[in-house]
C-alpha cells in the first residue's frame, strides 16, 4: 500500500486495488459491516505514526477540527514492529500536505516546472485565458506561459496552448514506456534514502539554528549567509539524489510494454502527481521554443523533448 502511494498512485486506485485485487481485509471487516476498503482509511493508516514503529500524540486541535491536516505529531520511536521507515511516513506525510494533491486537480499543472522556456531557460507555469475562449470544464483553454519578472528582462512573452503540450507529451512518453524496460532498482536504495533524508533534516535544522542566532546578534551577517549557503546546497544534493533514487520507485507497476493499457492508465487512473513523477523520471528536458510573433497556432515543431538515457 505504501509502496504504491509513494510511487505516486491515488488513494482511489489503492482504494480500488485494495478492494478488488490485494484480498486483504478492511480494518473494519467482522464488525458487522461489509468488509470494504474506503480512501479515507486508506489515507489514515498510510499516515499514521504506528505503520513505520513510531509513538504519535494528538495536538491541541482547533475548534471544528477533528484530526490535523497532516496526522498526530510523531514524538519518537515506540514499542510497535514497523511495516514501513519513519523515513517513508515523513515522505507520505509530505504528499499529502503538498498542493499538487487536491480532489479533482485538473491536468492543468501537468508540466509546470517541467517545461521550460526555449528563450529563457525558466521554467513554463501553467494559466488561463480570462475570456473563456473554447472549451469548458476542468481543463477549459489553458496555456504554459514564461512569467515576466521585472527583475529579468528576458524573461516572459513565450506562450504555448497547455492541452496541446500535455497531448504530445503524453504520446511521447506511453511510446517510450510501451519501448521500454524498467530500470534496476538498486537493492541499497532504502539505506540511500535514509542516509538523504536525514541529511535533508539536519541542514534544516541548521538552517533554523543559524537563523537564530543570527537574529540573536552571535553570527555576523557574513557568516549567516555562508552557513546558510553551504546548508542549502547540502539540501539540494540530497533532494537531486533522491530524485535518481525515486525513479525505479515512479515507475514500478507501471504496464510497461503494453501501450493499450499505458493509455487506458494514463487517462483514467493516474493521478497528476503521479503522472508528473513519471515524466520527472523519464524526462531530462522539455523545451519549448518561441514562434513568430502572429501565430497562435500549435506547432509540435516547437517543442524539444530529450528522455534520459
Ligand atoms: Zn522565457
Amino acid at each position: 500500500m505504501a509502496d504504491r502511494f509513494l510511487a505516486g498512485q491515488s488513494l482511489r486506485s489503492i482504494t480500488k486495488w485494495l478492494n478488488e485485487e490485494s484480498g486483504m481485509p478492511s480494518p473494519r471487516a467482522g464488525r458487522g459491516t461489509r468488509s470494504v476498503w474506503y480512501p479515507t482509511t486508506v489515507k489514515s493508516i498510510l499516515t499514521s505514526a504506528r505503520i513505520s514503529g513510531q509513538r504519535a500524540y494528538q495536538p491541541t486541535l482547533r475548534p471544528g477540527e477533528t484530526e490535523p491536516p497532516q496526522g498526530r505529531e510523531i514524538l519518537g520511536p515506540g514499542n510497535w514492529e514497523p511495516i514501513i521507515t519513519p523515513e517513508e511516513t515523513a515522505r507520505i506525510r509530505a504528499v499529502f500536505a503538498g498542493p499538487d494533491r487536491r480532489v479533482g486537480a485538473s491536468s492543468i499543472n501537468l508540466l509546470s516546472a517541467i517545461a521550460t522556456c526555449g528563450r529563457c531557460g525558466a521554467g513554463l507555469v501553467a494559466g488561463r485565458h480570462k475570456d473563456g475562449r473554447g472549451g469548458s470544464g476542468p481543463n477549459k483553454r489553458f496555456y504554459y506561459r514564461c512569467a515576466a519578472i521585472p527583475a529579468y528582462p528576458e524573461r516572459g512573452g513565450l506562450t504555448v496552448a497547455g492541452i496541446a503540450l500535455n497531448d504530445l507529451v503524453r504520446d511521447a512518453v506511453i511510446a517510450r514506456l510501451a519501448a521500454t524496460e524498467l530500470p534496476a532498482t538498486g537493492e541499497s536504495a532504502g539505506g540511500v534514502v535514509g542516509d538523504a533524508m536525514g541529511r535533508i533534516t539536519a541542514a534544516r535544522q541548521r538552517m533554523e539554528d543559524m537563523a537564530r542566532d543570527y537574529g540573536a546578534g552571535l553570527l555576523t551577517r557574513g557568516e549567516y549567509h555562508a552557513g546558510r549557503t553551504a546548508a542549502q546546497h547540502t539540501v539540494r544534493d540530497a533532494e537531486l539524489l533522491l530524485g535518481k533514487v525515486n525513479r525505479g520507485a515512479a515507475l514500478t507497476g507501471l504496464p510497461v510494454g503494453d501501450e493499450a493499457a499505458l493509455r487506458h492508465a494514463w487517462d483514467v487512473e493516474w493521478s497528476v502527481p503521479q503522472k508528473r513523477a513519471i515524466l520527472t523520471a523519464l524526462i531530462d528536458t522539455l523545451t519549448v521554443y518561441p514562434v513568430p510573433k502572429g501565430t497562435n497556432h500549435f506547432r509540435p515543431d516547437r517543442v524539444q523533448l530529450i528522455f534520459k538515457a
